[in-house]
């Protein structure tokens, strides 16, 4: 199975990719989350990302879809993959799909989480991120996952989410009738209880499996 999950930020898309993932015994590729490692650990890379973040603006194509090519080439992404946040435009999606044709291994699927924007910036605000492992928690406790401690992420702040919603928007959106017309795009409702949303996702991606 080789998955794209789409969706504005908030939808929910690390949390499903993480469980859709196991489910599939596929590695969960989320650039987001290759950024921020690289931008904890002090890299050239995580430095070259940093004031894109910060701001809610894309990273580089350049930087993108190279760091994305080199991840793709390891060996575990032989059993298939879930992209998740990558790509976020369609010069992306079409770097992508010719990368993926040259190996001759194209796209299964790509997954939309859809959602409102009211939904959404309900749902960031309130976000808090574990600092141990890197899931999303709700409230100002510890995380629910490890016990760790949770922090805002700077991008969650509100001028931020305002500003991801409009990139979403602007450069995201198009890669949903870029997928749509390639006969990938299935759409699923992000509302609900996390386990419902799974098992949605599940079901529209492999109808014969319930
Ligand atoms: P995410 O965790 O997916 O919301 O990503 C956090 C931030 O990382 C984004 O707001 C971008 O600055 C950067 N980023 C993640 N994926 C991409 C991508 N495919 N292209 C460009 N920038 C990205």
């Amino acid at each position: 199975m080789r998955l794209v999950l789409v969706g504005p930020p908030g939808a929910g898309k690390g949390t499903q990719a993480q469980f859709l993932a196991v489910h599939f015994s596929i590695p969960h590729i989320a650039t987001g989350d290759i950024f921020r490692s690289n931008l904890k650990a002090g890299t050239p890379l995580g430095l070259q990302a940093k004031a894109f973040m910060d701001s809610g603006e894309l990273v580089p194509d350049s930087v993108t879809n190279e760091m994305v090519k080199d991840r793709l080439n390891q060996s575990d992404v032989a059993a298939g993959f879930l992209l998740d946040g990558f790509p976020r435009n369609v010069l992306q999606a079409e770097v992508l799909r010719a990368n993926l044709a040259q190996k001759q291994t194209p796209l299964t699927a790509v997954l939309e989480l859809s959602i409102k924007n009211s939904e959404i910036i309900a749902r960031l605000s309130s976000r808090r991120t574990c600092r141990e492992c890197g899931l999303p928690s709700a409230g100002d406790g510890k995380c629910l996952h490890c016990g760790g401690a949770l922090y805002q992420r700077e991008d969650d702040k509100a001028e931020v989410v305002a500003r991801r919603l409009k990139v979403y928007e602007e450069q995201t959106a198009p890669i949903i009738s870029f997928y749509r017309s390639e006969g990938l795009l299935i759409i699923v409702s992000a509302i609900g209880s996390v386990e419902e949303i799974t098992q949605r996702a599940i079901l529209a991606l492999d109808p014969g499996s319930h």
